[in-house]
């Protein structure tokens, strides 16, 4: 992304510094931004006394700050049960994310059972977390972008039919209202559901538009690669729990899961998890199906354990809100100055789309993130496995 004349204005970045509502809201683990957010993970992390390791990003934050995947592991390295826990695959997300996380090193972390360990990975998109956008350096969608790039992309033809009114040339309230209509008028003529795949399933072909997949594997699916192959391959069985919001009725966590209608792992999330557990491809989900999704490649990165990967998908506001929020942020960065008085407001709208201010909100999400945090561990010791051979040295 080109660099803007309007740097130093980052000076004025809102939410530099803790926000005194935030505290009287008691809503901690809630961080204002993406350099506290990472503070806290790290205390939390170094207070629960378990190993951490950061993989910096070479970019740099709206502050200038540093950025980085970090990783906290917990219990044993060769435990056969692992609950991995992801925040900020959609950067922005990662507010609420990281609180989810910071929870569970506070309150979780030190209950594991026998034979458990659980990997926690904050940021997975830091660039996105910091610029409070869902996308990454390269304006690429993590969950559009885990494919194999040397087979033929996923065709989206409906996408190239909307393009134009998604990147408008001015981002006036005019120029939105006309576009949000002309949406309006586009999802009457082809149904929700397509319009739907259209918009959000995914497309290859227009770098400067919303939810692109990119032309190779990102700097983060890339180190999720490597984090996989060096930290997971001694487990049998693992839950991923990859924390999302923005989708579905304001306060109520779906719990997507995205393996085959049918499938062990479909009834293993059921059974675990309860009755908010979805299959897109069963048509249960506020979620469209979808191609190239992070936490569904955990099961080839990790050939030797059965993988059950859901997301806690925490919805946040209206869709029309959530998609003008999304359109604000791909102008600003295609067409804006991302530096700027603009580009604050658009930032604020963004967090106001993804991690609402509302205490009421922050605390329900948290409580139903760690309590399905403690029931995938529940879940996660109720696979049978094989004994442990037993050392009699
Ligand atoms: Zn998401």
């Amino acid at each position: 992304m080109p660099e803007t004349a309007n740097q130093s204005a980052h000076a004025a970045q809102p939410g530099q510094a803790q926000d005194p509502q935030d505290a009287a809201n008691g809503t901690g683990g809630y961080a204002p931004n993406y350099a506290t957010a990472r503070q806290q993970f790290l205390a939390a992390a170094t207070l629960a006394g378990v190993a951490l390791e950061s993989l910096p990003h070479p970019q740099r934050g709206p502050d200038g700050g540093e950025l980085a995947i970090d990783l906290a592991w917990l219990g044993p390295r060769d435990a056969r049960r692992v609950l991995v826990l992801i925040s900020g695959t959609h950067g922005v997300e990662g507010y609420q994310g990281s609180a989810a996380q910071v929870g569970f090193l506070g309150h979780t972390a030190s209950t594991l059972p026998a034979d458990t360990a659980a990997l926690l990975i904050h940021g997975l998109n830091p660039y996105g977390f910091a610029w409070v956008r869902r996308v990454n350096e390269d304006n690429v969608d993590l969950n559009r972008n885990y494919l194999d790039f040397s087979r033929p992309l996923p065709s989206n033809p409906g996408y190239g039919q909307v393009h134009t009114l998604i990147l408008p040339e001015a981002l006036t309230p005019a120029a939105l209202g006309q576009v949000q209509q002309q949406l309006v008028d586009y999802m009457a003529r082809v149904g929700k559901a397509a319009a739907a795949t259209a918009i959000t399933g995914g497309q290859y072909t227009h770098p400067d538009g919303i939810f692109y997949g990119g032309q190779g594997l990102c700097w983060s699916n890339r180190q999720l690669a490597s984090i996989a192959g060096r930290y997971l391959q001694q487990a049998r069985v693992i839950c991923v729990l990859d924390h999302h919001t923005g989708l579905g009725p304001v306060g109520h966590t779906e719990l997507i899961c995205r393996h085959p209608a049918g499938s062990p792992e479909l009834a293993l999330a059921r059974a675990w998890l309860g009755p908010d557990v979805t299959s897109p491809a069963a048509g249960e989900s506020a979620s469209a199906v979808i191609d190239g999704n992070v936490r569904m490649a955990f099961g080839s990165l990790c050939p030797h354990a059965q993988v059950v990967s859901v997301c806690p998908e925490v919805g946040t506001a209206p869709e029309s809100q959530v998609l003008a929020a999304l359109l604000a942020d791909n102008w600003l960065h295609q067409r804006g100055a991302p530096l700027s008085a603009l580009g604050d407001g658009v930032r604020q709208q963004m967090m106001g789309a993804f991690c609402p201010r509302d205490a009421a909100w922050r605390a329900q999400a948290l409580a139903r993130a760690m309590a399905i945090h403690r029931s995938a561990l529940v879940g996660l010791s109720s696979v049978a496995l094989e004994p442990l051979a037993l050392d009699h040295a």
